[in-house]
Parts: structure tokens; sequence; C-alpha cells
């Protein structure tokens, strides 16, 4: 069986016990070498054959994946969670096409990692109920009603993969879709590793605060980032609900 695992967003101990105990019985793993932390190759056995996908095209990885026997174990190893610009789609469909069965395990997102590494929660009560997980375009399109400023027109949570190496220009844009210049918004460099650096500031001077920033960072926008909120319903003591009566 071929699994497909989410690796988490660095730190080893982050993968789930499910991924680590497949990692454990692979005699074949690829691994997105850019981004998985190696020290999840721990896991596996000695015997464990262990490929960088880094170097390889998909028609590469597909032909890796079917030499293995029905009754082994392979792992195709992504970064954070696979759901999320992971390229799996195009691999589980050449995997369909040949008739082969595979699962996928999720992982713990690089943005779960920002938002606990920065302490925050994205959706508190009467700043915003909405997260807006997005890319402004580069050499990868962005269908245009996707556009950066449409999206900020929401005033929503925003997080943003794949675009450090743009912040100047995605912070312009964030600002003409309609965020005010003092909206707070943070830089989150390689979340859970050792190195990992995180840098808060506003639309306005965020640029300037995080610019020798270009890549495997997330960018998170918006009120969420600051102090005032709501209190939350299913708390408040004098607010009924299936397992809790109000209390007078
Ligand atoms: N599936 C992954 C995302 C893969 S796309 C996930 O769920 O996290 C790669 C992008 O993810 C990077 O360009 C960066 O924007 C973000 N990313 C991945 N790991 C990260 C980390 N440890 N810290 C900050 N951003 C990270």
């Amino acid at each position: 069986m071929i699994y497909f695992i989410g690796a988490g967003p660095g730190a080893a101990d982050l993968i789930t016990l499910r991924g680590m105990r497949l990692l454990g019985k692979a005699s074949l793993v690829i691994y997105a070498g850019s981004l998985v932390n190696p020290e999840l190759l721990e896991f596996c056995s000695p015997s464990c054959e262990r490929l960088n996908s880094a170097s390889m095209t998909l028609e590469e990885v597909i032909s890796a994946l079917n030499t293995h026997r029905q009754d082994e174990t392979v792992v195709r190893l992504h970064t954070g969670d696979p759901s999320l610009y992971g390229a799996i789609r195009e691999q589980m469909d050449a995997l369909d096409k040949l008739d082969i069965a595979y699962e996928i395990v999720p992982g713990v997102s690089s943005m779960n990692a920002a938002a606990a590494a920065l302490k925050t929660e994205f959706t508190p009560p009467s700043v915003s109920q909405s997260l807006i997980v997005s890319r402004r375009a580069g050499r990868t399109q962005v269908p245009e009603k996707e556009s950066i400023p449409a999206l900020a027109a929401h005033g929503a949570s925003m997080v943003l993969f794949l675009s450090a190496g743009m912040l100047k220009a995605l912070c312009e844009e964030l600002l003409s879709g309609g965020y005010q210049p003092d909206t707070p918004a943070a830089v989150v460099y390689k979340v859970t590793w050792p190195d990992e650096e995180i840098i808060r500031g506003t639309l306005s001077d965020l640029p300037q605060k995080a610019g020798h920033i270009r890549k495997t960072a997330l960018i998170l926008v918006g009120d969420f980032l600051s102090g005032s909120y709501a209190r939350s319903k299913l708390y408040d003591p004098s607010f009924s609900h299936a397992f809790r009566e109000a209390k007078t």
C-alpha cells in the first residue's frame, strides 16, 4: 500500500503517530527533501530505501512508487498537511490510472504551527470568523477572482503561503484591497525548526522589517493578531447549550 503522509511543519515530533508508525514499516520513502526534516527518516528501518523527490519529475516519482510489491509499505512524505500546496492531486490521478491503491495520512500544516508559535486564534468572535488561505500569483497562476486585492476586500483573517519572496508587492496589494495600513501582520519563517524566526509588524512596516526573508515562510494578516475581541458564547456563563445549562 502507498501512503501519502503529512510530515508536519518541521519538528520531527509533530508528525502523527500513524505517520510515524507507517514510516517504521516502509520499504521505500520518497520525501520532499526541500522542506521535510531529515530527522524524520530516523523513524525508518535501516533497510528502507530513501529517495529525495526534490530532483525528481512527477513521472519519476510515479515510476518509483510503482515498483513496490502489493504487500510492501511505501510512503510519499509531504511537508505540513498534504492537502495544501502539496501537488498530490496529480500523483493520485496517475496512481488511479495505474489502478494502484493509496491512502492519505493528514499532517500538521505550517499554518497551524504558525498560529501556535504566535499564540493566537485565527477566528476570535467579533474580529473574524473566516480564514482565507491563499498565495500571491508568481510562476504559478492564481484565478483572477482570487487575486490578493479581491481576497483582502473581506478584511478576514488571512494566511499566505509561497509568497515570502514577494512581500512588498503582497503588502501593497493587501492595502489596495482594503486592509488598513495599521492592520497587524506577521512573517513566520521555518516554524518549529531550530532557526525559526517570527517578525511582527503592520502591513505598512512588515516589508521593511522582514525583507531579508525570501522563502519557507508564511505571512499572516488580520486583526486577529491584535488584542481586542469579544468573549466566546461557548464558555459564557449566561449561555446554554447541549452540554451545559446557563448559570443565572
Ligand atoms: N503542505 C504544506 C505547504 C507546502 S507549500 C503545509 O501544509 O504547510 C510550501 C510553503 O509552505 C512554503 O513556501 C511556506 O510558505 C510554507 N511552509 C512550509 N513549511 C513551513 C515552515 N516550517 N515555516 C513557515 N512556512 C512554511
